[in-house]
């Protein structure tokens, strides 16, 4: 008889978790997957899937505007946010069920319930005990909310996908992925929107340039941006709020959105009376090979806090499975790992911004070019791209690629694959473009910027 019921079990069936369990499945292994809310997790149920979807449907107003300077006539568009609600939800219930079925195909059993660990292989859901050989923990990450009076008055991008109503003022609060990307969607859609960032700019870690560009753009748009300022209460008074910021000044609103990063969810799990190891900021401490402090246990994507994208957790889960049953010890590579922010209008990079790149190399060669898209030539729009390459000046390898404006995300992922490969400037000239394209831009850019600290 087996020792274990099962030899793996999947704390979690979002992104990473539901990849590792379908390899490892596929490795001939006998897996099973613990899932207490909708298999598909924060990414296909309320994150990035759904998010993508509005970001489309918001779009279309600008679109609609556009048209005009290209000889349509538009009459005054009518959009309903109840229906663009209603059809994101049906696409996510398509998905929720792919992925069932791709669980079921692979032949892993679906444990519905929540999963707290007996010890370093077993498991407790709903007053039943399962065994495993190995344990992973894919539990992923929860919206973090500040603790300031009032914040329960506050949604988070959880609800703000599924609102009954569009807000005609909304207050953001953060300054990261979530809230550039609600205030595009809302913005674009015609809400007053308000931006509060705590630190002097939007995106921390993302290039300067690109992201000084993006939130011109922003205003151009309307969005009201208030850097460096602290939210210090939020008041609710029938149906409007009240945000208090730390200047005394007072923002007034129909809603509150809260975008303050994510918590791993490690809350129930027993992690402490296993004695496997966190870290300070309370996600699961793990090695390159995503093991535990405890043998035999595992963890994967946001619950690790490495860095937390849909495709790594993916990596990661895929990582797991290669090097516990395929024998093949893998480990993650986390170097050019590309990422967007879908903003009205994106922005997206892969590599080194300009600050690190001349933090870590020293010399580098700057390449800017900044443009009013050809689409605008006839639309008439007041929009301007930016796009950056940064070399190493010593060996001309390019360490850093970004840019701000259409289709930044879509380009991007193509030059991520040139910086894996190690390419260089001079293989960047001998590029021939595609003509007339924006991408072309990354190959043709010849002048370096005058030299700037
Ligand atoms: P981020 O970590 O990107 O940004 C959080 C923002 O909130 C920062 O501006 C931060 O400021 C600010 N903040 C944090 N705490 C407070 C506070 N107490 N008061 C005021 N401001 C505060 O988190 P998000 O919530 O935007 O997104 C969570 C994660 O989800 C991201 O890190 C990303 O990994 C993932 N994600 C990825 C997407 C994509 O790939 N397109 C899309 C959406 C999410 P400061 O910079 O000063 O710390």
């Amino acid at each position: 008889m087996a020792r274990y019921d099962f030899d793996l079990i999947t704390i979690g069936a979002g992104s990473g978790g539901v990849r590792a369990s379908r390899l490892s499945a596929q490795m001939g292994a006998k897996v099973a997957i613990i899932e207490e809310s909708r298999v598909g997790g924060t990414c296909v149920i309320r994150g990035c899937v759904p998010k993508k979807l509005l970001v489309y449907g918001a779009h279309f107003a600008e679109e609609l505007e556009d048209a005009k300077g290209f000889g349509w006539t538009v009459p005054k568009p009518d959009f309903s946010w109840g229906q663009l609600v209603a059809n994101k939800n049906r696409e996510i219930d398509r998905l929720n069920g792919v992925y069932i079925n791709l669980l079921k195909t692979a032949g892993v059993r679906l444990i519905e319930g929540r999963a707290a660990l007996a010890d370093a292989h077993s498991l407790a859901v709903g007053g039943k005990t399962f065994t495993a050989e190995h344990i992973l923990i894919a539990t992923g990450s929860r919206p973090h909310l500040p603790t300031i009076p009032g914040v329960d008055f506050a949604i988070s991008s959880n609800e703000a996908l599924d609102l009954m109503e569009q807000p005609h003022r909304i207050v953001i609060i953060g300054g990261g992925y979530i809230a550039v990307e609600f205030a595009g969607i809302f913005g674009a859609l015609g809400s007053e929107v308000t931006v509060v960032v705590r630190g002097e700019r939007l995106l921390r870690g993302f290039d300067e340039d690109c992201v000084e560009a993006l939130a011109l753009e922003m205003g151009k748009r309307g969005m009201g941006l208030r850097l460096g300022r602290i939210p210090v209460k939020i008041e609710k008074e029938d149906n409007a709020y009240t945000t208090f910021l730390d200047d005394g000044s007072e923002l007034h609103s129909d809603l509150v959105m809260c975008a303050t990063g994510r918590h791993p969810n490690t809350q129930g799990l027993n992690l402490p009376a296993l004695g496997i190891e966190t870290t300070p900021t309370g996600s699961i401490a793990v090695d390159e090979y995503s093991a535990t402090s405890v043998p035999g246990i595992y963890a994967i994507g946001d619950v690790t806090d490495r860095m937390n994208l849909t495709p790594v957790a993916i990596a990661e889960g895929a990582a797991f499975a290669r090097t516990v049953f395929g024998k093949e010890p893998t480990a993650v590579d986390y170097t050019n790992v590309p990422t967007a922010v879908f903003g009205q209008p994106p922005l997206a990079g892969v590599g080194l911004t300009e600050a690190d790149a001349r933090a870590s190399h020293g010399a580098i060669d700057v390449y800017v070019s900044r443009f009013r898209p050809m689409k605008h030539t006839l639309s008439g729009r007041d929009e301007r791209t930016l796009m950056k390459l940064i070399a190493d000046r010593r060996t001309q390898r390019i360490l850093g690629c970004h840019m701000m404006g259409p289709d930044a995300p879509e380009i991007i992922q193509g030059m991520a694959i040139a910086l894996k490969c190690g390419a260089t400037k001079a293989e960047f000239d001998a590029t021939i473009g595609i003509h007339p394209t924006a991408a072309e831009e990354f190959v043709t850019m010849r002048i370096p910027e005058p030299d700037r600290k």
